[in-house]
């Protein structure tokens, strides 16, 4: 694989850009090797500065769910830009927009946009310590809720493949308001909850985590949250960023039919615009100025692209719910083939599938929480990572990292992924 041009955009963007990129995850720093810097992309394609063509199961970490450059959403951004990028002033749109998502998720009674999944969490909390007028969260280990200082401890995602799950920077003071729970311990919350009585303002928690690979809930573990929090008072939080419109157009709550009182949502609500949004119960919404006294604000909030974007991409989603039925028929298929190459290989590495969210963990334990997580072989990942690149194959950088899949992907690319797996695992065996 020629990748000069890669390699000489990651020396030169060093200068400028710390660590030559706008993301950390981006970096390939714990697989090694040169980021490819990408030209263009367009259905289940991606397409580097050299040229080379992969099969794309990033897809932008989530938000491309109908592949990239559809036209249902280029035609909608090329629309809009027409009437001007920005007006700083409602417009109808968003209107539009925040009925179609209180439709689409019925617990979102009412919903204020913004413009990343981190301002989403962000703001989604400081309402909930408004609402509860209480000051500590509990956040589960490897959940990643992006880069608010509160998040930052025994976050997941980027976080931890740099190795920095607890991040310098965050005051001690503001650490002890996160509480810690590993995922799918229902016990440890009751704890939490006893130990510290009517102190905890919310609970935040990516119902089906795909910031540590992608963990499943189990034994009802979501309801019980569910019925702890309704019992003490705290504001259920469903971090839906990456599961929001992609399990179901419902998201993971309606997957799992449990009602959260706040929901945050970010990646396909922009279709690959820069949005999140927070949303929940009228009462709790109602606090957000200028209804209310918590603040929040944004000067790009709302955007009329952005919002087009958003809009035509939920439109599709909600008027086609064989696009979920087909994802999922989908991801099925390479589940099964990744199984049954692993099997082939007399492996125990573990698969999890949901929808079209699938990770293999390179472990032999079954992995239920952040810890479990923790004993994959990531230097073995980083070898097979750089094989299914060599094959054609573009996949997350990192082990701690779910892999999305596109409608756009054919059954022919399906082959092709789970052919690229067997001669991967054979390469580096
Ligand atoms: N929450 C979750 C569940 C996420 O996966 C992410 C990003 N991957 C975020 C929040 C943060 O979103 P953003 O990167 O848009 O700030």
């Amino acid at each position: 694989m020629n990748n000069k041009q890669s390699v000489a955009l990651f020396d030169k963007a060093q200068h400028t850009i710390p660590g030559g990129v706008n993301s950390p995850v981006r970096a390939f720093k714990s697989v090694g090797g040169t980021p490819l810097f990408i030209k263009s992309a367009k259905g289940a394609y991606i397409i580097d500065e050299d040229d080379n063509e992969y099969v794309e199961l990033i897809n932008s970490w989530g938000p491309m769910i109908l592949g990239h450059a559809h036209p249902v959403i280029t035609s909608a951004v090329q629309e809009a830009v027409n009437n001007s990028l920005s007006f700083g002033a409602p417009t109808s749109k968003e209107i539009d927009i925040a009925e179609l998502i209180c439709d689409m998720v019925p617990s979102i009674e009412k919903v204020r946009m913004v413009n990343s999944g981190t301002e989403a969490t962000m703001s989604a909390v400081r309402v909930a310590r408004g609402y509860t007028g209480r000051n500590k969260m509990i956040k589960i280990e490897g959940c990643y809720h992006g880069h608010g200082d509160s998040f930052l401890i025994a976050a997941g995602s980027g976080a931890v493949t740099m190795g920095v799950p607890n991040s310098p920077g965050v005051t001690e003071g503001t650490a002890k308001d996160t509480l810690l729970a590993p995922y799918n311990d229902i016990e440890k919350i009751q704890q939490l909850v006893k130990e510290n009585k009517n102190e905890i303002a919310a609970l935040i928690i990516e119902p089906v985590p795909g910031n540590m690979g992608l963990v499943l809930p189990k034994d009802n573990y979501l309801q019980q949250l569910r019925d702890i929090c309704t019992e003490e008072g705290i504001v259920l939080i469903f971090d839906e960023v990456m599961t929001g419109f992609r399990l179901a157009k419902g998201g993971a709550q309606e997957v799992f039919g449990v009602t959260p009182d706040m929901t945050t949502l970010g990646k396909i609500i922009g279709g690959g615009m820069p949005v999140g949004a927070y949303g929940g119960k009228k009462e709790i919404m109602d606090f957000v100025a200028p209804a209310g006294p918590v603040y929040q604000a944004g000067t790009l909030s709302g955007n009329p692209v952005a919002m087009a974007a958003g809009m035509n991409m939920l439109l599709h989603l909600n008027e086609n719910p064989d696009v979920y039925t087909e994802l999922a028929a989908k991801g099925e298929k390479l589940a099964k083939g990744i199984q049954s190459v692993l099997d082939k290989h007399n492996l125990p590495y573990k698969v999890t599938l949901l929808g079209s969210m699938i990770c293999i963990f390179f472990t032999d334990q079954e992995v239920n929480n952040f810890a479990d997580a923790q004993t994959t072989d990531t230097e073995k990942f980083g070898k097979f990572f750089h094989q299914m690149l060599a094959n054609g194959v573009y996949l997350p950088p990192s082990q701690y990292e779910s892999w999305f899949l596109s409608n756009a992907l054919t059954e022919a690319n399906l082959d092709h992924i789970i052919e690229a797996v067997d001669k991967s695992l054979e390469a580096i065996k």
